[in-house]
């Protein structure tokens, strides 16, 4: 694999996005002033104040494929030009009551049935947490007991979860629950594997997610693994570092118990290079999503997948990197005729600008892949100067 070719990670882009994008990349390479802005922003938010038009022509027109459904039909039919496929979220966040939870879920049968048909959709996605109240979640996870009711709302919250998995299944999407905080996981595992036992019994339509900055997640997908070929169904991992390293770490610290978040970054490459060797080598009983921008992760499932004599458009892997973000991953890989899905948010300006800030604080860390973005940016801007002459 080379992500050094810059003429096929770009092909997509015009002359101007590219300078956008090396603008915008170059602004929020600066630490302080995202910390700043972000700052800014967040009370801005409070104070009800119409900030969004900061937003729109800058990060959103980034990281988001636009307001509606039918604005990010294009950009998705455009992916899809370049053999990129795509999955669509309405990025919304933080629905705490019942009516907000049932937006959610309209929301996510809504883009279901938009995903239905086209094969350019082949999967959707939810957060657990947007259709049940994370007290509820964190109460199951740690063995808890419910009072009565409790328990009525916990029922209708695996009614929704049943109801999107259902809906999926029977329009034929594949649909992923995301990961979430250490602390509610349980919980979202334990209705995830009912899910794919209840789903999944001839295609894996429901797709776990597996975060392997975690201590125990590699004997966790063993286990499920097993769990699977006894009672016969098939898994479905969307595999992923994890987003929620620093809260993670705090909490533990605050509670004085062991984080159970790798010690490191060098731990935490070789528990995800772990997990894509044991599932590749299994991947007919474990199917396999790899949402990740690092590079050597994506060179290591490709060498994996040869090893084990798969095709490169082997129907049960797929790559994902975030709309936006690792292009050049994403484009040198469908170029190959790997199958690549970019995860595609949108929502209208206001609602998504939590998700934005994430993404804007992403690419400004120290560690972040930001410096690596601009540089591509740059030789692909002066390949097309060169060309031009
Ligand atoms: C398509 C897609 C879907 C995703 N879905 C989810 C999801 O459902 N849930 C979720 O939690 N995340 C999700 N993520 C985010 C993901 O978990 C990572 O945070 C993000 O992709 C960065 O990791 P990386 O593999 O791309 O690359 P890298 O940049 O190589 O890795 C960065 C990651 O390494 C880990 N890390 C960094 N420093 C340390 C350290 N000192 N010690 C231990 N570990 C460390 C952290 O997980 C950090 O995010 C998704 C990402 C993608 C691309």
């Amino acid at each position: 694999m080379n992500f050094d070719n810059t003429e096929h990670a770009y092909e997509l882009k015009s002359k101007w996005e590219l300078l956008r994008a090396f603008y915008l990349f170059r602004l929020i390479s600066n630490h302080r002033l995202v910390s700043f802005l972000t700052k800014v922003a967040l009370v801005a938010i409070r104070l009800k104040l119409p900030i969004s038009f900061l937003f729109k022509h800058t990060v959103f027109k980034q990281f988001c494929s636009g307001i509606s459904k039918k604005d990010s039909i294009k950009e998705v039919d455009r992916l899809a030009s370049h053999n990129v496929k795509s999955y669509m979220h309405y990025a919304s966040e933080s629905q705490k009551s019942e009516q907000g939870m049932d937006e959610s879920l309209y929301n996510v049968i809504d883009t279901i049935k938009f995903s239905s048909g086209k094969s350019a959709l082949p999967f959707t996605v939810f957060k657990a947490t947007s259709l049940g109240p994370i007290h509820l979640f964190e109460k199951i996870s740690s063995g808890t007991n419910l009072s009565f009711e409790e328990k009525n709302i916990w029922n209708r919250v695996l009614k929704r979860i049943e109801d999107c998995c259902k809906t999926a299944i029977n329009l034929k999407v594949k649909i992923f629950i995301d990961a979430e905080e250490s602390w509610i996981q349980s919980a979202i595992d334990d209705i995830a594997e009912s899910m794919m036992n209840k789903f999944n019994r001839k295609e894996a339509y429901v797709f776990t997610t597996i975060q392997m900055y975690r201590k125990d997640r590699l004997s966790y997908i063993k286990r499920i693994i097993d769990k699977a070929k006894k009672k016969n169904f098939l898994i479905g991992v969307k595999l992923v570092r994890g987003a929620y390293m620093e809260k993670e770490n705090i909490r533990a610290k605050n509670l004085g118990i062991s984080s159970p978040i790798c010690n490191n970054k060098k731990a935490t490459d070789l528990n995800f290079d772990s997990a894509l060797e044991y599932i590749i080598e299994r991947v007919h009983v474990c199917n396999l999503f790899i949402g990740s921008h690092s590079e050597d992760s994506i060179i290591k499932a490709t060498k994996l997948m040869k090893k084990n004599n798969y095709q490169n458009n082997h129907p049960f892997i797929w790559f994902s990197q975030l709309y936006g973000m690792a292009d050049h991953i994403s484009f040198n890989l469908a170029h190959e005729g790997y199958q690549v899905v970019k995860y595609v948010p949108f929502g209208p300006v206001k609602e998504v600008i939590p998700y934005l800030i994430r993404r804007a604080e992403e690419n400004s860390s120290v560690s972040g892949q930001t410096p690596r973005e601009l540089s591509l940016i740059k030789k692909e801007i002066n390949r097309r100067k060169v060309n031009m002459l």
